[in-house]
């Protein structure tokens, strides 16, 4: 949970607040599951009145593990998503099943960066543009251990060709 009190900005409208946090995954109840997060995870935003609504508008940014695509290595790298959410007083009758709510002065605002940063992971990942891949004769990482193996005859749809002829 990470409490934000809005007492002050509720008394004007427009009235907004500045909000720079940093927090620890565990607060933001982000499972390993989910997403694996390295660190701190920082925010930067604004909770402003809009009147019938608060709004929360910032970006999210954490260190998370990912895993290559191409050669299946683990590594580290830098998540920023954008957050954009809206919130209802308690008790008022919200427009989307899935409205945010608040009660009295405090807004919770976990749940808003934790979707953002597991929304924002790209489903396909290369540790770098260039990644080699590991080789699928050897099964060696060929961006550590270039092999010579000879690969050009290896397309998947001409080998399963192949193994039909052979019958
Ligand atoms: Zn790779
Ligand atoms: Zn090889």
């Amino acid at each position: 949970m990470i409490k934000i009190n809005v007492a002050e900005i509720q008394k004007s409208l427009v009235g907004s607040k500045k909000l720079v946090y940093e927090v620890t995954p565990e607060e933001l109840e982000i499972s390993p599951e989910d997403l694996e997060v390295v660190g701190p995870v920082r925010f930067t935003g604004t909770i402003t009145n809009a009147g019938d609504v608060l709004l929360l508008q910032g970006k999210v940014t954490a260190t998370v593990k990912r895993v290559c695509g191409r050669c299946l290595e683990e590594f580290t790298a830098v998540s920023t998503a954008d957050v954009l959410e809206k919130y209802y007083p308690a008790g008022t009758v919200a427009t989307e099943a899935d409205a945010l709510v608040y009660d009295g002065d405090l807004v919770d605002v976990a749940a808003a960066l934790r979707e953002s940063l597991v929304l924002a992971e790209p489903l396909k990942v290369l540790c770098k543009e260039d990644c080699k891949g590991l080789c699928p004769v050897c099964g060696a990482n060929r961006n550590l251990h270039p092999c010579t193996c000879d690969t050009t005859r290896l397309d998947p749809r001409f080998s399963a060709l192949k193994e039909l002829l052979k019958k």
